[in-house]
């Protein structure tokens, strides 16, 4: 049972008992609805039923005791603000419905308007409103979205009718429509219900309100809602608030309107308001895509192909006075909240009204440079710009685009609703999508306009189009928050969803045919059309700018290639903290080397090989020291066990006799010795480097004389040491080594000697370690392996089902394990540092791109991070994150 007693918040104009910092308990909406009344803005009147209600009402079926009179109570303040009174025949209150929970679930759970009509009040509306028209156009609206959202009646059913009754009137539009006309159409809507439902639409304006205060709890277990928690990671148990509100009308004659506005373009992420509105209509018009909106003003579609087509009036321009009071409330939001503000609107009668905020949801392009911007004009510190963008998103920004060099045929344009470019075979439903690309495919999502249903569609699919909608549609909206490129309202296309085609200008695209979308412009093309790597924007470069000013820790890329290590450096890494050698060897002209080396009687047949290695080895490490010049490089030496580099199947080892001129028995023998039960803990890293020391030999010269000839440091790594006296059997073989080039080269050879800690014990005997060893690298992929004696690949099969059970939070072969994993560095940095004051401590392996591990790495204090060079803007700002967060505490 719900335990605080407060079970509803109320707020009007001037005054509200929540405010903005309370989403857990009025969710986003309500708490922002609280926040704009309070600060005056004109919000009509209402009340927050709380999440707390609904978390009660999901598990035991029913409301707590005091929530009637709580909202009765309420209901009669709201009353008494407005000035009309709920289930009034002659004069009465309408109320809107509305879903909230703690972040924005778009189209998930549905709003419903006009609540509190019957055959009696409908009646008194008309009268008081003197416009029968309006009253019969929001019965309409009410019956239709109540049966619908409460007593789950198709909404076809209702957009049929409708659709017949404008055919019959020869009219285009809803608004068109007399008051006579939508009576009748009223009076079909109510012979649907007993129908469908068996049962009268309910009359009763209270049996309506609790209706819709249940449905809206209710829905927040629908199949759509629990689809778009588990794609967004939001937990099933936060619950949803009901915000009940007075009800504004915005399809009260021509001068009524609503819309939809972001202060700053949530696409690019440009300084410019930016929205779209419908004159004479009412809430779901604009997102749902009935009719195409209008564009407040003229600057958001500036440029782009589609702002050729448009030309329809702006609202600058029908309703000035409403332009500028808006464009003052979008300043006053942006101030207040210090961020970009998505905001819906409705103007009754010339005069504005606010009916939510919240923080716009934005590309990666756009946070990116709206964090910037703000920053820079002094609404945000520069450390909170750098908190304001999630380091996982940027690879988005490398997504391809267009290349505009090519002479690329346009076949039509629509509005540039969310960047990037994709291209995939058309598919014209969600589930085709679906499973399109279950076999393999990449789809573009063709649909009139999307709703929620489409979800996991969009998801699936590389791109998005629609022939109708705006800037704000579903499709937008949802397409930009994942990050798919999206073109909305190419109002040219016809599509036949029998046929499964689309026609443009006498064009048939057919299901399968390959189209590229162009997120940026707006523009379809037929085909594939040629792709570039997108530029580094200023503001990108900003950005990182300032999350490197703040971070401590470095970041490091692992780089086996010289390509590699060009990547690692533009994307911004200070050097490499992981080579590893055995990758090189896979070369086609150097594996029969390699299998000579493994294969050869005894060791001077492996030192035979050997030096033919060496010279090649020698240019590897040339080539990556000339690419990494002022920048350190850690060099791992040969860590996996010989058996990889062998053949195993019958016709691969008479390959390899081929080639190596070793018979055929001899390679099978050698095969067969090297066959390990458990290889991942077998004869490998240092144990491998012990016993075959010629091979260390080979590579710490390799690695000496190439540094010496570029005046390098090298930072040369043993891998998986368990023991200090195993450590410094190999130390000694690379001092040796290191002697005897400098005395061959009569040059002073300089270097460090580290070790990876991967295994239990090392980071237990990590004092030990440290009074040898000069650096630490955590190999934390093998250090997960060992500490919970689980092999990654192994646990691939199963591991899914550990994290949706929750036996384990997350994947710890993706996200570090704070506390067993996590434990082992600390206590290794801690017993390190304890004999060695400079030890340079570090990771290598994926998680250094991970900035929930890289979170972790900053509290234990390591010094760097290092990790895939694609992955090294996101480990830069995320190690930034990381500092500003302990410097906050
Ligand atoms: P969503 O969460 O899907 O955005 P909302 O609760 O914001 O749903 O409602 C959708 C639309 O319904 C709003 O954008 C607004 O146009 C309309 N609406 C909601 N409440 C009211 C109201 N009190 N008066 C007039 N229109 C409203
Ligand atoms: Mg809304
Ligand atoms: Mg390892």
């Amino acid at each position: 049972m719900v335990q605080d007693h407060k079970l509803v918040y109320a707020f009007r104009s001037g005054n509200a008992d929540g405010g903005k910092d309370m989403k857990v308990l009025l969710g986003g909406k309500g708490a922002n609805l609280a926040e704009m009344a309070s600060i005056g803005l004109p919000v009509p009147p209402g009340f927050t039923v709380t999440t707390a209600v609904c978390t009660d009402y999901v598990r035991n079926g029913c409301f707590p005791p005091d929530l009637k009179k709580q909202v009765e109570a309420a209901l009669r303040v709201v009353e008494g603000v407005v000035g009309n009174r709920f289930n009034d025949n002659d004069n009465p209150l309408l109320l809107s419905v509305r879903s909230g929970a703690r972040v924005s679930m778009p189209g998930m759970m549905d709003t419903i308007l006009n609540l509190g009509l019957n055959d009696a009040t409908v009646e008194g509306l008309a009268n008081a409103s003197k416009d029968p028209r309006f009253a019969y156009d929001c019965y309409r609206r009410f019956i239709a979205m109540y049966s619908n959202v409460v007593l789950k009646v198709n909404m076809a059913e209702f957009e049929n009718a409708l659709e017949q009754t404008k055919n019959k009137h020869h009219v285009k539009h809803d608004h068109e429509l007399t008051a006579e006309q939508l009576k009748k159409l009223v009076n079909q809507y109510k012979e649907i219900v007993p129908l469908r439902t068996g049962n009268p639409f309910p009359t009763d304006p209270y049996d309506q309100l609790w209706g819709a205060i249940s449905a809206v709890f209710s829905s927040w277990q629908n199949d759509r809602a629990i689809t778009y928690r588990n794609i967004n990671n939001i937990p099933h148990n936060w619950g949803t608030a009901v915000n009940v509100q007075a009800m504004v009308f915005g399809n009260r004659g021509n001068d009524c309107a609503t819309g939809v506005a972001f202060t700053r373009n949530p696409s690019t992420g440009e300084k410019q308001y930016f929205g779209e509105y419908l004159v004479n209509a009412q809430g779901e018009d604009v997102v749902s895509g009935v009719r195409t909106p209008q564009s407040i003003n003229k600057v958001g579609n500036e440029g782009t192909d589609a702002d050729a087509q448009d030309t329809s009036p702006t609202m600058e321009e029908e309703m000035p006075e409403m332009y500028a009071e808006l464009v003052s409330v979008f300043e006053t939001l942006e101030r207040h909240y210090r961020d970009v503000q998505d905001i819906e609107f409705t103007v009754q009668n010339k005069k504005l009204y606010i009916l939510q905020t919240r923080s716009a949801k934005r590309t990666t392009q756009a946070a990116v440079r709206t964090a910037v911007d703000m920053a820079h004009e002094e609404l945000i510190t520069k450390r909170e710009a750098v908190m304001r963008v999630d380091p996982d998103s940027l690879n988005k920004l490398f997504h391809p685009t267009i290349d505009r060099s090519a002479n690329n045929k346009i076949l039509t344009a629509g509005h540039p609703a969310s960047p990037g470019a994709a291209f995939g075979a058309v598919v014209f439903t969600a589930e085709d999508a679906v499973a399109q690309v279950e076999n393999g495919k990449d789809v573009i999502l063709v649909r009139k306009e999307t709703s929620a249903d489409d979800i996991q569609g969009m998801h699936k699919a590389r791109g998005i189009l629609t022939a109708k909608g705006g800037m704000t549609s579903h499709a937008a909206v949802v397409a930009r928050n994942m990050g798919r490129p999206c073109v909305t309202g190419a109002n040219e296309l016809n599509i036949d969803f029998r046929k499964k085609q689309m026609t443009i200008h006498g064009v048939t695209v057919k299901e399968g045919d390959l189209i590229t979308i162009d997120g940026f412009l707006g523009n379809v093309m037929l085909g594939k059309v040629r792709m570039e790597m997108p530029k580094k924007s200023a503001h990108y470069e900003t950005l990182m700018g300032w999350a490197d000013d703040v971070r401590r820790m470095r970041v490091l890329a692992n780089a086996d290639t010289p390509q590699d290590a060009l990547n690692a450096r533009e994307n911004g890494a200070q050097g490499v903290g992981l080579v590893r050698t055995e990758h090189m060897f896979f070369d086609p002209d150097r594996i029969t080397v390699m299998h000579r080396m493994i294969l050869a009687e005894n060791e001077k047949g492996r030192r035979a090989a050997l030096d033919e290695l060496l010279p090649m080895q020698r240019e590897d490490f040339r080539s990556i020291f000339d690419v990494m010049k002022g920048y350190p490089v850690t060099i791992r030496l040969l860590d996996p066990p010989l058996h990889e580099f062998l053949p195993r199947t019958e016709k691969e080892m008479s390959d390899v006799s081929r080639a190596t001129g070793i018979n055929v028995e001899h390679v099978r023998d050698i095969v067969h010795r090297h066959h390990e039960a458990n290889p991942m803990l077998g004869h490998r890293g240092c144990r491998l480097l012990i016993s075959h020391p010629e091979i260390c030999e080979m590579q710490a010269r390799a690695i000496f004389e190439a540094s010496v000839a570029t005046g390098f440091v090298p930072h040369v790594m043993v891998p998986l040491v368990s023991t200090i006296a195993e450590f410094d059997e190999v130390r000694k073989i690379i001092e040796d080594t290191a002697n005897t080039v400098s005395k061959e080269m009569q040059k002073l050879v300089r270097y460090s000697i580290g070790t990876m800690i991967e295994l239990p014990r090392a980071a237990l005997r990590a004092h030990e370690l440290a009074q040898s060893a000069e650096f630490f690298s955590f190999g934390t992929n093998d250090l997960t392996q060992t500490t919970y004696g689980l092999s990654r690949d192994d646990a691939a099969a199963f591991i899914h089902t550990y994290t949706d059970k929750g036996i384990m939070p997350t994947d710890p072969f993706i996200t570090l394990d704070d506390s067993g994993v996590g434990e082992l560095i600390a206590i290794a940095c801690e017993r390190g540092r304890s004999t060695n004051r400079q030890i340079e401590l570090g990771i290598c392996g994926e998680h250094g791109g991970d900035p929930a591990s890289i979170d972790l790495c900053e509290r234990i204090g390591l010094d760097y991070v290092s990790c895939s060079p694609f992955r090294v803007p996101v480990a830069r700002l995320a190690s930034a994150q990381a500092r500003i967060k302990r410097l906050r505490k």
